[in-house]
C-alpha cells in the first residue's frame, strides 16, 4: 500500500485481509473443537474462528498453501472477503464458509461440517445436496 491509500475494509483483520488470496499462516496447525466441536452446532452458523479454521485447513492441504473453491471443476483461488457495502460487488472468488449439510436441514456450524467455497458456487449448492 502506497503512503495515503485509504485503507480497505477489512472483514476480519484476525484472520485475514480483505482481497487477499486465503493463505496458510506460517505455523498453522488444524485444532480439533476450534471454532466448536463435531456436531454441537445444529443449525448454527460458524463462528469467526471456525470459518478460519475451514479455510485454512483447506489451504494446509493445498500443494502451494492456497485455499481454493471446494467444487473441483471451479478450485479457484480464494480471496479473503470484506464487508459487504451497497451498490459494491463482491469479487466472485471471495471465501464463503459453507455448510456441507444444511443448516437448514440442523447441519452444524462447526468446521467438521464446513467447506470454503466462491459465492458462485457456493449459491449454486445453496440449500440442496452436495453437487460435487
Ligand atoms: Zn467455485
Amino acid at each position: 500500500m502506497e503512503a495515503g491509500d485509504t485503507p480497505v475494509l477489512v472483514h476480519n483483520a484476525k484472520y485475514g485481509t480483505a482481497g487477499e488470496l486465503c493463505q496458510v499462516r506460517p505455523g498453522f496447525t488444524p485444532k480439533e473443537g476450534r471454532g466448536g466441536k463435531a456436531g454441537t452446532r445444529s443449525g448454527k452458523k460458524f463462528t469467526p474462528a471456525g470459518k478460519d479454521e475451514v479455510i485454512q485447513r483447506n489451504a494446509l492441504g493445498q500443494d502451494d498453501g492456497i485455499a481454493r473453491c471446494v467444487n473441483p471443476t471451479c478450485n479457484v483461488e480464494l480471496v479473503y472477503p470484506a464487508k459487504s457495502k451497497t451498490g459494491v460487488t463482491p469479487p466472485r472468488n471471495e471465501a464463503q464458509v459453507d455448510h456441507i449439510e444444511s443448516e437448514i436441514n440442523g447441519g452444524s456450524g462447526d468446521p467438521t461440517n464446513g467447506q470454503a467455497a466462491c459465492g458462485p458456487c457456493n449459491r449454486r449448492k445453496s440449500d440442496g445436496p452436495q453437487p460435487w
